[in-house]
């Protein structure tokens, strides 16, 4: 309930404008945020790095307006690309990218638009050594979502997809998507969305979580299982040794700045354990989201809010 207002109050322009105006710096922002800047990312990525973890890289922005943002953000994910080649960390680090960021919202041509987009840094990541995955976003979003994937997977089928466990349609785009050479990142799901295409309450997402986990665990694709949930966690390992998966055959994903000690005591009993890092100068939605998942961070947030 207090996370569907929230994320419906922070569409307010004034209360964006307030919290923007927050320094990255700050103890709420800089908990969730590596930084406004690549290398301050690529920085924080060693440190995970050499404590055991693997990472996904996130540009922030998204909701793009105008084609020179679309084409910025991609530039800013090619130069990222160039850091973490140059840092040696392509190995154990790739990349997220949000269609919205890279024009899918443009009118006319926007899903052209970021299906190039994300191609250029499909191509780049690859040269790189690395992979890119595709966030998923609000569901007026997914059918296009989906469909980019479908298209890019044709050149690039190391191509990460996101399925969210509390849209009804989940379970079907599972199975669709559980094949061989297929990583699925499965997370619960960050947007304000409406019952008609969602599970609200917190035990209904749970239960489709678990039914949707059960489907990655036993096809034929790399599940990652993108949750702080201790339950789900230990769900998802039951899940991987009943299918007979290794450790090698599926992922633990979780959020910069969330859960730190869990991430690395997963590592240390030799699971892959992915910390996904967003940076970058419009953290605003990002840092929302978080907050709505968590009514202490809000209180957090407000002292920062308080003592500016
Ligand atoms: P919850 O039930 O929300 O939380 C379980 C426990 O985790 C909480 O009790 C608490 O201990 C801890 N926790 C969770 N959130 C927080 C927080 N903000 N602050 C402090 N503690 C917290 N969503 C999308 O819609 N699209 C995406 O593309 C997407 N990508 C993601 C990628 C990764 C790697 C991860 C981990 C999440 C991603 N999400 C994405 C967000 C996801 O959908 C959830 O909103 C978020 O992960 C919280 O859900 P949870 O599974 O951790 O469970």
């Amino acid at each position: 309930m207090l996370r569907q207002v929230l994320l419906g109050v922070s569409r307010s322009p004034k209360i964006k404008k307030a919290v923007s105006s927050l320094p990255v710096s700050s103890g709420i922002v800089a908990r969730f945020v590596a930084g406004e800047r690549a290398d301050q990312a690529v920085l924080s990525t060693e440190k995970l790095v050499s404590d055991g973890l693997f990472v996904t890289l996130d540009h922030l922005g998204e909701d793009v307006t105008e084609l020179a943002d679309a084409t910025a953000t991609t530039d800013a994910y090619l130069e990222l690309l160039r850091q973490l080649s140059e840092a040696g960390l392509t190995q154990q680090a790739e990349v997220s990218v949000k269609l919205s960021a890279v024009g899918q919202a443009l009118p006319g041509d926007g899903e052209k638009i970021a299906l190039e987009n994300a191609r250029t840094i499909c191509h780049a990541a690859r040269n790189a050594g690395t992979t890119v995955t595709l966030d998923m976003e609000d569901h007026t979003t997914t059918d296009s979502t989906l469909e980019i994937l479908r298209e890019l997977r044709q050149d690039f089928p190391e191509t990460g997809a996101v399925l969210q466990a509390y849209l009804r349609r989940t379970e079907a785009d599972c199975r669709d998507l559980a094949h061989a050479g297929s990583r699925v990142r499965l997370c619960k799901g960050a947007y304000k969305e409406p019952e008609s295409v969602a599970f609200q309450n917190k035990a209904e997402v749970d239960k489709s979580y678990v039914r949707c986990l059960r489907i990655l665990m036993n096809g034929a694709g790399y599940p990652m299982v993108a949750s702080h949930d201790p339950r789900l966690i230990r769900i998802a390992g039951s899940l991987a040794d009943r299918a007979g998966r290794h450790k090698d055959t599926f992922e633990f994903q979780m959020l910069f700045g969330i859960r730190p000690e869990e991430q690395r005591r997963l590592a240390s009993e030799g699971h892959t354990v992915r910390v996904y890092v967003p940076y970058g100068e419009d953290w605003y939605g990002y840092l929302v989201r978080r907050l709505a998942e968590r009514p202490a961070n809000l209180q957090f947030f407000l002292r920062s809010l308080i003592s500016k």
